[in-house]
């Protein structure tokens, strides 16, 4: 079964795929995936040597994973609890992570802008509604743990529901929490703008070449990337194959493929968004436990999005599990609650996977003697973390042994911790996501915190 094309997609005028590999190729930078990790590694890379010879290889066609499907936030998020980064590394680390990830924001939407790439970026910042006493209470909970991390009302305050009525609004909602660290894009449109920009700065793109497998170069061989027809030897492979790493020999357990899912609405008219505002173009979400997310696009349609599909055994990844009957009506559903007005007219379905590490941290490695280099570990932020950890490969490749603000951010060569066996892997994640669904229908039905709530807090940490 094919991947259903997302709305996204659909906008695109080109996509006919590069040539592929035929035959063995020298370069100095080899990278495998043709998401916004591997482009912008290209880019950042020749940015900063522009005689390096970067090569980027591409099962399918640039943009076809995560980076050509996801909901467009360009948000300055993190996917491990502030908590738990600040136990980890103190909190000055946490401050400095904290305010490079909330000016990357702004610098992708100018980096975007330096290549001529129109992805309908808006930085309107992002809201998360509180719809229920439960929800506001963790609304205001978040904000001020925040406050107590040092965090300023002006990167991220409570707001009441008189102020949130002058610009943006969902059917029950008692205040939401803001931050104007955010932005929304035409996702697709960036990662296939950045596959151009790259072959204009000099890298060559393979398409329809699925690598193989990545051999570690020691001081007799070179690192290389094989393909069925041919393979490239490099000083450096870097992987960024994210929710389809799992795939490749020896990374199974690395990271697990979990799928988002989303959906499109028809275009909707001007006099039905003056009800809800939304003028400025802010992300949305709400405070329940299984997250869901959305963005008014360029066109005026709403595209929304949620988890809740189960992760499948073994890691597998399939095109059928972009698709999820339950999970789109349970979307559709969602959306009309949030907006009752709605006429639903849904135009488009589609979803894909993206990676979560067992830590929650993500990962940038490079291993001079060996010459692999790898980035990723998202989960679902990885729209500028992946613009973020481009930057810090490309110094760590370019400038070895030179501190700079990419290269030392704290989770920068961390140990990448491996998932469990099946079936623990698959009972714990599904269970996870259960404890999750259960939540949210105890707090809508009994308007109080569940067990389930609860225990999901001490086995996420948020
Ligand atoms: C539905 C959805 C919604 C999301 N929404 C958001 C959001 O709003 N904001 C946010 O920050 N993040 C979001 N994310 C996550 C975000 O999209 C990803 O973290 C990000 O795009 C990852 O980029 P990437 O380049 O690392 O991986 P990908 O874009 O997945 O690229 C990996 C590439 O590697 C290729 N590949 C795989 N195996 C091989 C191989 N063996 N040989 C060669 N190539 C290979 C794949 O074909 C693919 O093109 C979402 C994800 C999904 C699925």
């Amino acid at each position: 079964m094919q991947s259903p094309p997302s709305l996204w997609w659909s906008q695109i005028e080109s996509t006919s795929p590069r040539h592929s590999l035929r035959g063995d190729v020298d370069v100095d930078v080899a990278i495998v995936g043709g998401g916004y990790t591997g482009l912008w590694t290209a880019r950042e890379l020749l940015r900063r040597d522009p005689h390096l010879r970067v090569c980027v290889l591409e099962s399918q066609i640039c943009g076809f994973g995560a980076s050509g499907r996801n909901g467009g936030w360009v948000s300055a998020l993190f996917p491990a609890p502030a908590a738990s980064v600040i136990e980890r590394y103190g909190l000055d680390s946490y401050t400095r992570q904290r305010l490079l990830l909330q000016e990357a924001v702004a610098t992708l939407g100018n980096a975007a802008r330096e290549e001529d790439i129109e992805c309908d970026f808006v930085q309107g910042g992002t809201l998360s509604f509180a719809r229920s006493p439960l929800q506001e209470v963790r609304a205001r909970d978040y904000v001020a743990d925040n406050a107590d991390h040092g965090v300023d009302e002006e990167d991220l305050r409570w707001i009441e529901p008189a102020e949130l009525k002058k610009f943006a609004w969902l059917d029950g909602a008692r205040g939401a929490v803001y931050s104007p660290h955010c932005a929304r894009i035409q996702p697709a449109r960036l990662v296939r703008g950045l596959a151009n920009a790259i072959e204009h700065r000099g890298a060559t793109i393979y398409e329809n070449t699925p690598v193989t497998k990545i051999l570690r170069g020691n001081s007799s061989r070179r690192a290389q990337a094989m393909t069925l027809h041919g393979t490239v030897r490099a000083d450096y492979v870097v992987r960024a194959t994210e929710g389809f790493t799992p795939t490749m020999p020896g990374q199974r357990r690395n990271v697990v493929p979990l799928y988002s899912l989303m959906i499109a609405t028809s275009p909707l008219p001007e006099a039905w968004w003056a009800q809800y505002g939304f003028d400025t173009f802010p992300t949305f979400s709400d405070e329940r436990h299984l997250l869901v997310y959305g963005q008014r696009t360029a066109d005026n349609r709403l595209a929304f999005g949620g988890r809740g599909s189960p992760y499948h055994f073994g890691s597998t990844v399939e095109p059928r599990y972009d698709a999820n009957t339950a999970v789109f009506s349970q979307l559709s559903s969602s959306l009309r609650e949030l907006f009752p007005t709605l006429d639903l007219d849904v135009t488009h379905r589609w979803g894909g996977p993206l990676a979560m590490p067992r830590s929650k941290f993500p990962f940038v490695t490079v291993d001079h003697d060996s010459g692999m280099a790898s980035a990723g570990g998202y989960t679902g932020d990885g729209v500028t973390l992946s613009y973020v950890c481009a930057n810090a490969l490309a110094d760590l490749i370019v400038t070895p042994g030179v501190p700079t603000p990419h290269s030392s951010l704290p989770f920068v060569h961390s140990h990448v911790q491996r998932w469990e066996v099946e079936p623990l892997r698959w009972l714990g994640i599904n269970a996870g996501i259960a404890l999750a669904t259960w939540a949210d229908h105890h707090e809508t039905i009994h308007g109080r915190t569940s067990r389930a709530s609860a225990l999901l807090t001490r086995l996420m940490g948020a």
